[in-house]
């Protein structure tokens, strides 16, 4: 039953499954078939670049074509490749957490920036620097931050179980499990079992903040992600909210709250801080598309 292959070369390969993703509208076409090849060789990008008549034998056409199949299904590639980047730092993931996206990229630089410079400035008999991931996901934020600033504690959360085990699983294998522990329960209700009432450094999360509007227009991919991850109540707003609210008797002096935030919420979130909580100081951050997208809030 089976094409005798073995002449086809990563080449023609490429061009019939663009072809293929194309006629299915898939708007990433040519960039998805090209990852999708490289994960079943093994190899980089660079690689089909370097080598295009290189021969596909039957096993690899055979698994071009399986994964081909599960994209045409609208699944993100990350979850079928099993990874996703992020600062640098190769992330595996499966359907139970939110693809890390670019934009919380600029939440964690933003973090590290203000923590490092002070860790850089405090004297040696100083608490620990300990923050807080609220809803941790893949572990994307946690384990990043914990890499970067190399002397933190962190502390990471989230409500569903099966996120924590993969969040625990990117901590080991970037060797900073030691210095995160995995916590489970609503928001920041595991930070007072744990008795860390002003101990916080900083609080950080990219909650779920779609509005209900949004998320029925996300695209197909985003729909297989976890609704859970993504949902924020009816306006989008419900997480950052209650994260806001719930945080004040965790912070340390000085600490503060750093919150992703959806594109069109910085101002009524920023506002909210300010004059219904009556933080201090409250300052918008801006992404590298220009959009406000993360909101600091300190005593
Ligand atoms: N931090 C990851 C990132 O930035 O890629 C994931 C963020 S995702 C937008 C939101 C996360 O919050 C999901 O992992 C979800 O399970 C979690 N979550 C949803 N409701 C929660 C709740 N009530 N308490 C704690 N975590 C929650
Ligand atoms: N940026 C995500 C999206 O629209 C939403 C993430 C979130 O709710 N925190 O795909």
């Amino acid at each position: 039953m089976a094409e005798p292959i073995g002449i086809v070369t990563a080449k023609d390969a490429l061009f019939a499954a663009v072809q293929r993703l194309r006629e299915a509208g898939i708007p990433s076409a040519r960039l998805d078939a090209e990852v999708l090849l490289t994960h079943v060789l093994g190899t980089g990008r660079e690689y089909l670049y370097a080598h295009p008549e290189r021969c596909l034998d039957f096993d690899e056409y055979e698994r071009y074509q399986a994964v081909l199949e599960r994209r045409l299904t609208r699944l993100p590639v990350a979850y079928i490749t099993g990874k996703k980047e992020f600062m640098s730092l190769d992330f595996t993931v499966d359907e139970h957490v939110l693809i890390p996206r670019p934009e919380t990229e600029v939440l964690v630089e933003e973090v590290i920036f203000r923590v490092g410079s002070r860790i850089g400035i405090s004297s040696p008999e100083d608490r620990p620097t300990i923050i807080a991931d609220i809803g941790t996901g893949s572990g994307a934020i946690a384990v990043s931050i914990a890499w970067f600033l190399k002397t933190a504690e962190i502390i990471a959360t989230d409500i569903s179980a099966d996120a924590l085990i993969m969040a625990r699983k990117n901590s080991k294998k970037h060797q900073v499990d030691n210095r995160i522990k995995f916590l489970q329960g609503d928001l920041l209700s595991p930070l007072s079992r744990e008795g860390l009432e002003r101990q916080l450094t900083a609080i950080v999360s990219n909650p779920p903040y779609l509005s209900r509007r949004a998320m029925a227009a996300v695209s197909p991919e985003v729909a297989l992600e976890p609704k859970s991850a993504l949902l924020g109540g009816e306006e989008g707003l419900d997480f950052s909210f209650a994260i806001l609210e719930q945080s004040g008797p965790y912070l340390a002096p000085g600490g503060f709250v750093a919150l992703e935030v959806g594109h069109d919420q910085a101002e009524i979130i920023a506002d909210f801080a300010k004059k219904d909580l009556g933080y201090g100081k409250v300052e918008v951050i801006r992404d590298l598309a220009g959009i406000q997208r993360v909101v600091i809030a300190g005593q």
